[in-house]
């Protein structure tokens, strides 16, 4: 080989391949097929409010107390939004509904999971299931599970199952409303 002034050249040094780095795929990045879980949890404390109706899963209990909150106070809407977006890196409910916002005063919290899971829907990310655990000692939860399961999974889009736990006279336990929550999350 030569070079136009018909000088021999050297022949090329075989090219070494660069190393390929890993590139880590950006928090909220989903790759098809990738399935991510994601934990959330929530408590609220009872209110001495009498006009506070206690909310959960959407379904309101107008005999029970309510709990202290800036929206309807849903711990089970709460925790399944915060599961959903731990899963997918997408921030916290804080983040996405801050309670410092005049318009989420009363927010329909079934209302803010369901646009939650619109935004993991635009990031292309879909939910497999919520699994959720909500810890009180009254209401009973039983007569109305299936209600809120129904209503959650709508907001979702997918399964949400609901599981009652007493607080079994914990101390602590028994000042409020406790849920938390697993979420398996895939990217389409
Ligand atoms: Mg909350």
């Amino acid at each position: 080989m030569s070079d136009n002034n018909g000088e021999a050249t050297p022949a090329p040094v075989e090219a070494t391949p660069a190393p390929v780095e890993a590139t880590p795929a950006p928090v909220g990045g989903p790759n098809s097929g990738t399935i991510r879980v994601g934990q959330g949890f929530d408590v609220h404390p009872f209110s001495e409010d009498p006009d506070r109706i206690f909310v959960l899963g959407g379904v309101s209990f107008p005999q029970a107390q309510g709990l202290v909150g800036h929206s309807d106070a849903d711990v089970a809407a709460h925790a399944c939004v915060d599961a959903i977006l731990g899963a997918t890196g997408l921030g916290d409910i804080g983040q996405l509904f801050p309670d410092t916002d005049p318009d989420l005063e009363g927010a329909d919290s079934l209302a803010l999971l369901a646009r939650a899971s619109d935004l993991l829907a635009d990031a292309g990310w879909s939910v497999s299931n919520i699994d959720c655990t909500v810890i009180l000692d009254s209401p009973k939860l039983a007569p109305h599970r299936i209600q809120m399961q129904d209503n959650l999974s709508e907001a979702v889009g997918a399964p949400v199952s609901i599981k009652g736990k007493r607080t079994e006279g914990v101390a602590g336990l028994a000042g409020g409303v406790q849920c938390h929550a697993v979420a398996l999350v895939v990217a389409r």
